[in-house]
């Protein structure tokens, strides 16, 4: 039996393996049940799917969607499994979502070009696939090999993070949208590494109630960016709060972090996503 990875990303979003690549290479790994999450896009599953099925690896299609939340308007991903790929509202949304994008990396350049950093626009987009894709990364990917930041850590710390001149507000889609966009097309919507949000436990316990509210189902316990704590803080939040557990990567590029189809286990407590989704 092999592992299952429900949250990764291919270079139709951020990540740098095609659809195809990522999906051998999690094969490679050993996964059994595979999901592809690229950021406000479903563009990579068809290629995704038929390689999994010619591999004989599961597969439920997967998007993550990215959310503004709160009073602080905080950023929070939504993964969305098991939906139907060509819904018109989901896929109007994820559109709609796209421009915001694509608008934000003009700001975003703009605010690069007042601390001098010129073109970064253009620079960026030359990393992404489409241009309404483009993200931090690709800026990170431009500004590292234009020599201002050696790696993904120093850049993302010195240029693109809140207070920095790579980083501008923007506003996603609301936490409702989201989760409306993914339930009316009959999947499931989980929210993505709890354990990466700046939230003590008053907030992340009112998002977990919104969430709920809206019609969510689950949260991913295991993650790639966890530590092993956050992984058994999360089951007995899962518990807590009655939700359905997931596991992922979040795997972007070989070499950094967790690899794709690699994932450690549901502590047992835990009732999986897949459950429900298969
Ligand atoms: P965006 O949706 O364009 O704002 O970009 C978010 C993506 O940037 C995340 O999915 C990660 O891939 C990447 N990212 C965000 N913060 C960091 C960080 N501190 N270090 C490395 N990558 C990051
Ligand atoms: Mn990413
Ligand atoms: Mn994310
Ligand atoms: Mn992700």
């Amino acid at each position: 039996m092999g592992d299952i990875d429900l949250h990764f990303h291919s270079s139709i979003s951020d990540g740098v393996l095609s659809p195809a690549a990522v999906i051998e290479r999690a094969a490679l790994n050993g996964a059994r049940l595979l999901a592809l999450t690229d950021h406000d896009c479903t563009l990579g599953l068809d290629a995704a799917r038929t390689c999994a099925q010619a591999l004989g690896v599961g597969w439920i299609d997967g998007v993550e969607i990215s959310v503004s939340w709160g009073q602080s308007q905080h950023t929070v991903h939504i993964v969305g499994l098991g939906f139907d790929a060509r819904d018109r509202v989901l896929l109007q949304g994820l559109a709609q979502l796209r421009q915001g994008r694509l608008m934000r990396a003009r700001r975003i350049a703009d605010s690069l070009a007042q601390r001098g950093i010129f073109d970064a626009y253009n620079g960026a987009l030359a990393y992404a696939t489409q241009a309404d894709l483009v993200g931090r990364m690709h800026f990170a990917r431009f500004l590292i090999a234009q020599g201002y930041a050696k790696d993904t850590r120093a850049v993302f710390r010195r240029y693109l993070t809140p207070g920095k001149p790579g980083y501008v507000k923007h506003q996603w889609a609301t936490l409702e949208e989201a989760v409306s966009w993914i339930s009316g097309a009959g999947g499931m919507a989980i929210i993505a590494h709890p354990g990466r949000y700046q939230m003590g436990p008053t907030l992340m316990r009112k998002l977990l109630l919104a969430f709920k509210d809206a019609g969510g189902e689950g949260i991913e316990v295991v993650s790639g960016c966890h530590s092993a704590k956050d992984n058994q803080h999360y089951a007995v939040i899962a518990q807590q709060f009655g939700l359905l557990s997931s596991v992922g990567s979040d795997f972007h590029a070989p070499g950094f972090g967790r690899e794709v189809g690699r994932t450690l286990a549901l502590p047992a407590s835990c009732r999986p996503v897949w459950e429900r989704l298969l």
